[in-house]
């Protein structure tokens, strides 16, 4: 787990717990009940199997232990309504756990999408694209801007959207850049990185502490 990630928490107070990829079911299901809240971090590519299509030859690292634990952690935190941030791969395991698909490769399957893949010819903190955001959303409420400027460090992206998602923010070439969930519940993905951006960048910083407010129980 990269320490940016680590350190955006701490910023906001919270206390980051790391759970094991290799943990028993048991194990999971007790350091779950422990925490006020669920952050899915970035990683390599969701093994296209859990969305039942066959590897694109663009496909890169898959990492089929981590889906499975990290598909049952969001399906249980998604049933109980547990507040859930999801940061790049997080929201992209977020969608395949609700029934949706990914583009396996953005430069291979989606004509006129512009470079997001931008690590590591760009530092990771690096702003390197526009986003709308959709106004009248948790995210335009939260960040209170309805266009920002991201880092952009995947070259996947959500393709069909999975239940019970809202799509509330695009790059303007109409990729995904960032879903919710419906209702009061705490559920925001964005396919961006936050984490790298949250010591400077004040929209960054306020998505780790709404976050870490519906964790408090503020919602
Ligand atoms: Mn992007």
């Amino acid at each position: 787990m990269p320490d940016s990630y680590i350190r955006a928490v701490e910023l906001t107070g919270g206390v980051p717990l790391l759970i094991p990829v290799s943990g028993s079911i048991s194990t999971l299901g007790s350091l779950y009940d422990r925490v006020d809240g669920v952050l899915m971090a970035g990683g390599p590519d969701v093994d296209p199997i859990e969305y039942g299509q066959e590897r694109h030859p663009m496909l890169r690292k898959v990492t089929p232990s981590r889906d499975r634990m990290e598909l049952a952690l969001l399906e249980r935190a998604f049933r109980d309504g547990k507040p859930l941030f999801c940061i790049c791969r997080g929201l992209q395991v977020l969608n395949v756990a609700l029934g949706g698909t990914l583009w396996q490769d953005l430069s291979a399957q989606v004509p006129g999408a512009r470079k997001h893949d931008c690590h590591p010819d760009n530092p990771p903190d690096q702003l390197t694209h526009e986003v709308v955001i959709e106004p009248e959303s948790r995210l335009s409420t939260v960040v209170g801007e309805d266009e920002i400027a991201v880092n952009s460090l995947h070259h996947q992206a959500i393709d069909r959207v999975g239940d019970s998602l809202r799509v509330t923010a695009r790059a303007t070439d109409g990729i995904i850049e960032a879903v919710e969930g419906t209702g009061n519940r705490f559920l925001l993905g964005v396919q961006w990185h936050p984490e790298w951006l949250a010591h400077d960048h004040e929209s960054a910083r306020k998505l780790f502490v709404a976050f870490a407010d519906a964790c408090r129980g503020g919602r």
